[in-house]
């Protein structure tokens, strides 16, 4: 288990964690949500030993994970990180920098491993290529393969598929986070992306103010938003002053009801259309089937 206690730390005298409390069992996945600044990637440079800590401590089962006033090296043997920005060795492959820090005493198991790491993260054809001559997005997958490969009892990833494209983030995402389960990893994910956290964490973490302001599963949070930065975070909303905080897929056009409004402008959405619409003054965003006309009168009901 993990256990955040108590921890404060600031940037020459500018606060940004306060009071952090929390704990992850092991083999769980926890999300940690939060605006820009929040402190997000610090929250998780501090979990590594990077910085040490104004007060607090963090413990992964019965050690304390200390600073760099305690540590020659930063970052424990059991736990590996992977940086927002990720520093690879660019002169050599994919396939060497994956095995960097595998031993060389087995050489075909070492070739197995290697083999094994090039499909989790989809690079078996660049394993021979350098990886200087490699895209932002298959560097941060050449940085997950290594901070897998010698199976780290605890992982951290600071927004793990930011420079991923769309066509791979997918299904990269589930063997990655697949993989991690099977083996039992812990994970803890920095992210703004709640298709990091709604199918893969047991845990969401939300940071806001220098503080956590929830931590709870995602189904919970996306279900009972407790405010609307936590809305926000899930997708497109209302906060009406007769139902709360409503998501857009909760508003369903209906024959006649208390809320009338009048459609402005409607996006088209794929599978559906959003839809803006002005109800005495306040913008209302609602999904339906088909684009509805401008101007046309509507009535609103929460499904
Ligand atoms: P997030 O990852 O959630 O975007 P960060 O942890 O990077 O947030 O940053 C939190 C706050 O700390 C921000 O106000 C940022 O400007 C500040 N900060 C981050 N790194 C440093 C640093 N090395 N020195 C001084 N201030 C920093
Ligand atoms: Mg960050």
């Amino acid at each position: 288990m993990l256990e955040v206690k108590n921890i404060y730390f600031n940037y020459n005298k500018t606060v940004v964690l306060k009071d952090i409390n929390f704990t992850v069992k092991t083999g769980d996945h926890v999300s940690i949500i939060g605006e820009s600044g929040s402190g997000k990637s610090t929250l998780l440079k501090l979990l590594y030993g990077t910085y040490d800590l104004d007060q607090g401590h963090i413990f992964w089962k019965d050690s304390e994970i200390l600073g760099p006033k305690h540590n020659l090296i930063i970052g424990p043997e059991f736990m590996k990180y992977v940086a927002q920005e990720f520093d690879l060795m660019p002169f050599i492959t994919v396939a060497e920098n994956i095995g960097a820090f595998l031993s060389n005493f087995y050489p075909e198991e070492k070739q197995e491993r290697i083999n094994e790491l090039l499909d989790v993260v989809e690079l078996k054809p660049f394993a021979k290529t350098k990886v200087k001559e490699l895209s932002g997005g298959q560097k941060q997958r050449v940085a997950l393969a290594r901070a897998i490969a010698k199976q780290p009892e605890i992982i951290l990833l600071d927004e793990p598929f930011s420079h991923i494209d769309n066509f791979k983030k997918q299904s990269l995402r589930r063997n990655l986070f697949k993989y991690l389960k099977e083996k039992n990893i812990t994970c803890i994910v920095a992210t703004h992306d709640k298709d990091d956290v709604l199918s893969y964490s047991d845990n969401m973490i939300v940071l806001h103010d220098t503080k956590i302001i929830a931590n709870n599963t995602p189904q919970q949070l996306y279900e009972n938003p407790e405010n609307k930065l936590i809305a926000s975070f899930f997708g497109e909303f209302n906060e009406l002053k007769s139902n709360g905080i409503v998501y857009a897929h909760q508003l369903k056009v209906v024959d006649t009801s208390d809320l009338k409004a009048i459609v402005k402008q409607s996006y088209y959405k794929g599978n559906y259309y959003l839809i803006e619409a002005d109800s005495n003054g306040e913008t209302v965003f609602f999904e339906h089937d088909i684009a509805l006309q401008k101007g046309k009168a509507i009535f609103l009901n929460r499904v």
